[in-house]
């Protein structure tokens, strides 16, 4: 059996650490939004008893330490199913290191093959543990949209969906570790912190202007970023609602009102940023091609 999946970025509305737990883990408050850059992942089942992966990027491990490999076994040791043999291509589109969850959407598409390859119809709780074992981001891939993830990113509640708008990506030439984000946070703390309830009151309303007026991202104040005060202010000058950095960077992000002003600011962003998107809010995570 071959199953083909689209698996989407996402990007961060809102980010704030809440605090780091005693396990070493941080309690987050993220409302995330799933957007139209997506990778394919195709999962094909073969008799090597293995789990082998192949991708269009070279930079990309295609062993073990590879988010959909670590995907593949953790589904085989939830689930004690035995591997009887899978390939995983990924064809990436998703810039990667850049604050996207590229690797956890790779991640959530490899689940959600296993699910339908080997017929285990799991629920979406458990597809979600599944799912968490291998990255704060991978359970919010797995289903996707607009979404508030708490705790370590497993605990999600839906929000209303964000308005049609056009959403220019920008990653300057320049990848930042998660993990070392993280100690970061440990180290320096946060000096402001973001207006959660002003945040969800402008999802609920569905205001485009409040939600961009609230949008903020706590890793901004202890992560620098080359470039990032150039990208948002061509971003700015083109007219974008507002902008912001997604998840611990280095990708930042503007939304536009309008499909023109949008390509402007793209145009515009060659400068500064080694890989430019625009895209579109999507209601899913992942998706099974037909
Ligand atoms: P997040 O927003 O979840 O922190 P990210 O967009 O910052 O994710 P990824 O694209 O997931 O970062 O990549 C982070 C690192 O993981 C990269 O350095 C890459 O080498 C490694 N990696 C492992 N598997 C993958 C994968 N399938 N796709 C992309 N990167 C992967």
């Amino acid at each position: 059996m071959v199953v083909k999946v689209k698996a989407y970025a996402k990007i961060n509305l809102m980010l704030d650490i809440v605090n780091r737990r005693n396990d070493g883990y941080h309690d987050l408050f993220m409302i995330m939004q799933s957007v139209g850059v997506y990778d394919t992942v195709t999962v094909t089942e073969n008799k090597s008893k293995s789990i082998s992966i192949s991708c269009n990027i070279d930079s990309i491990p295609l062993d073990s330490r590879n988010i959909a490999y670590k995907a593949a076994e953790a589904f085989f040791a939830a689930t004690k199913k035995k591997n009887k043999g899978i390939n995983i291509d990924i064809v990436k589109r998703i810039p990667h290191a850049a604050g996207l969850a590229g690797g956890s959407a790779d991640g959530a598409a490899v689940i959600i093959a296993l699910n339908k390859i080997y017929k285990t119809n799991l629920s979406d709780d458990e597809l979600c543990r599944i799912g968490v074992k291998i990255g704060a981001d991978v359970p919010f891939c797995l289903t996707g949209g607009t979404l508030l993830a708490q705790g370590i990113g497993d605990v999600l509640n839906k929000v209303k969906p964000l308005r049609r708008c056009y959403i220019v990506l920008a990653k300057p030439d320049f990848d930042v570790n998660t993990g070392y984000a993280y100690k970061q946070f440990d180290t320096c703390g946060k000096t402001h912190t973001p207006d959660k309830l002003g945040m969800l009151c402008a999802m609920q309303s569905r205001d485009l202007d409040a939600i961009c007026a609230k949008m903020e991202n706590v890793f901004e104040q202890f992560i620098e970023v080359p470039n990032r005060i150039n990208i948002k202010e061509v971003i700015k000058n083109n007219g974008a609602k507002g902008f912001c950095m997604s998840g611990s960077g280095p990708t930042v992000f503007g939304i536009f009102d309008d499909k023109e002003k949008a390509q402007k600011a793209a145009a515009e962003l060659k400068d500064f940023a080694k890989d430019i998107v625009i895209c579109t809010p999507v209601n899913k995570g992942c998706k099974i091609y037909e």
